[in-house]
């Protein structure tokens, strides 16, 4: 089977999936998107109200902000794969419980494993504490390497947090500008 058909039939599976009590409130599932062979992928916390709606991943305020951010670090949305750490709105847009995180982790196991992006890039505590086995928070966390199963894992703040307070927008530009140059010197 392609990656882009295993792609199609993990969006499947995780559209009917009921494993955690997540699935009672969404109005749809929301699977990650992108190119099956993308050389970055981006993990978010959870979809919100929009995403919910559509069923796609940042498609609300935060994901037409992070298209700016991307655009300025010279990455295009069509080159990167985007999804969540858990793949069913939160009610109320509340962080996921670890439960929840912990049921819907092979889901995003899984995306990895087909798509294998040279860099992983976790936006925000949520996604790079369920990624990686990190105590310090996404301030002292951001702006260096991390490893992954020997996939290079950059950390940075979320979208929603930068339109909370734009003032961190540099850093997270710094932070991806970083990626790019990475991949560039990798080809
Ligand atoms: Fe399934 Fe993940 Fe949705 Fe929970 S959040 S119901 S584990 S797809």
């Amino acid at each position: 089977m392609s990656d882009e058909a295993q792609l199609e039939k993990l969006a499947k599976q995780i559209r009917a999936c009921t494993k955690c009590e997540l699935h009672r409130s969404r109005k749809n599932a929301v699977p990650g998107e992108g190119p099956a062979h993308a050389e970055i992928m981006f993990i978010g916390e959870g979809p919100g109200a929009r995403e919910d709606e559509q069923g796609r991943p940042f498609v609300g305020a935060s994901g037409k902000f992070l298209d700016q951010l991307l655009e300025q670090a010279g990455v295009t949305r069509a080159d990167v794969w985007i999804t969540n750490v858990v793949k069913c709105r939160p009610p109320g847009n509340r962080a996921p419980m670890p439960d929840e995180a912990a049921t819907c982790k092979p889901f995003l196991e899984r995306e990895i494993a087909i798509v294998q992006p040279a860099v992983i890039v976790v936006l925000g505590n949520t996604a790079m504490k369920n990624l990686l086995d990190t105590r310090e928070g996404i301030t002292r966390m951001r702006g260096r390497f991390l490893d992954y199963k020997g996939i290079k894992v950059m950390p940075t703040f979320h979208p929603a947090y930068l339109l909370r307070d734009p003032s961190k927008k540099r850093e997270t530009w710094e932070d991806l500008k970083k990626v790019r140059d990475y991949l560039d010197s990798h080809p």
